[in-house]
């Protein structure tokens, strides 16, 4: 069976030769599926019955389900979907109060190789990389499950995007093109891959680096993240300076906050010192427990505290708002949980 969703126009050109239509029906079936999201091709009502009929003999709209959906009282949707070899990732749609915006946060890979010793997706392993047809799925769920338009899409599930760069750059070759949402409106989320952030900054891509930074020196670095051991803060500097000479584009500074451990007024200096040649924003992101370790939140007021003395020093931080808290939507904690049961 062919599967319609994450085919290109020119691809679904290709198909309707084959069945010898004419290549308008690709521009229908096109706005059906990125546009309309339908979930069947008899909600395709401007192609005929006997061409309809004719397609489904051959072709679906979509082999991926929704296994487990939960809404948050914030608004919150996240969604466990399953592809056909039952692997599951997770897929969350964040609205934020202006309402324009529909944010998707979506998943690079099952499992994670990088295992940093707070998130709840390196605790279960690598399984495997998603196709780019398989990313683009989780967004398509969510449009067909709740009839709205993504506009933002963050790549912040559950993988990491860098690690499987060629999935990921084709994937946002299609949200461009397709599903018509602009590169900057995109965020690539990276523990910080060195080649594949020099790959980024070759291609001067328009859309967003976050790096999940967590602690500006070696030693600390290196408890939360053994990724550090590979590619150490130094270099990553440096491929970090290249990025935005290259690009001119201001990066995103991913930062958990962990009480007692790297949300001290030492650390909070350390941090200015280490980001203050490098062009950038601040998102602090107060650590969520999702697993049994020894981590705890962070203090309002530690909080408030280290958030000032970062603006301190120029850049423009924020806190990231805790969504969806009642339906476990922290990395990695639906699929977690589902293989628990
Ligand atoms: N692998 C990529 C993208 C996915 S993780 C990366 O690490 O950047 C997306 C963000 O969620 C990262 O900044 C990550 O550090 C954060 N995160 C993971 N577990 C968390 C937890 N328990 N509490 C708060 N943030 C967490
Ligand atoms: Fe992988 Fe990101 Fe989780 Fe680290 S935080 S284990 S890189 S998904």
């Amino acid at each position: 069976m062919i599967n319609l969703s994450g085919m290109s126009l020119s691809e679904l050109e290709n198909l309707m030769s084959e069945l010898g239509a004419t290549k308008f029906r690709a521009k229908q079936i096109h706005n059906w599926i990125y546009t309309k999201s339908v979930s069947s091709i008899d909600e395709m009502t401007n192609l005929s019955k006997d061409f309809r009929e004719q397609l489904k003999e051959i072709a679906t709209v979509t082999d991926t389900k929704i296994k487990v959906k939960q809404t948050s009282k914030d608004g919150t949707i996240k969604y466990l979907v399953e592809y056909p070899d039952g692997e599951c990732v997770e897929t969350v749609l964040m609205r934020f109060d202006n309402r324009a915006n529909l944010t998707a946060c979506v998943s690079s890979q099952v499992g994670c190789a990088v295992n940093c010793s707070f998130c709840a997706t390196g605790k279960g392993g690598f399984k495997r990389n998603l196709g780019y047809k398989e990313i683009i799925e989780q967004v398509l769920t969510i449009q067909r499950d709740t009839g709205l338009k993504v506009t933002n899409i963050v790549f912040m599930g559950q993988g990491e995007p860098l690690l499987n760069i060629d999935n990921v750059l084709k994937a946002l070759e299609i949200f461009n093109n397709d599903f018509q949402i602009g590169a900057r409106r995109i965020t690539i989320s990276t523990s910080g891959i060195i080649p594949g952030i020099n790959r980024l900054a070759e291609l001067d891509l328009q859309s967003t680096l976050a790096i999940s930074l967590h602690a500006p020196n070696h030693k600390l670095r290196q408890e939360l993240m053994p990724i550090e051991k590979k590619y150490p803060l130094d270099e990553l500097k440096k491929a970090l300076l290249n990025y935005v000479e290259k690009t001119g584009r201001r990066i995103t500074i991913e930062y958990i906050l962990i009480h007692g451990f790297n949300d001290t007024i030492e650390v909070a200096k350390e941090l200015a010192h280490w980001l203050r040649e490098i062009k950038c924003n601040i998102n602090l992101i107060p650590y969520n427990s999702v697993i049994e370790n020894d981590y705890k939140k962070p203090s309002g007021n530690d909080i408030m505290k280290f958030k000032y003395l970062l603006e301190h020093s120029g850049k423009k931080v924020t806190v990231r708002l805790e969504r969806g808290a009642d339906i476990d939507a922290a990395c990695g904690q639906l699929r977690g949980k589902r293989e628990n049961l």
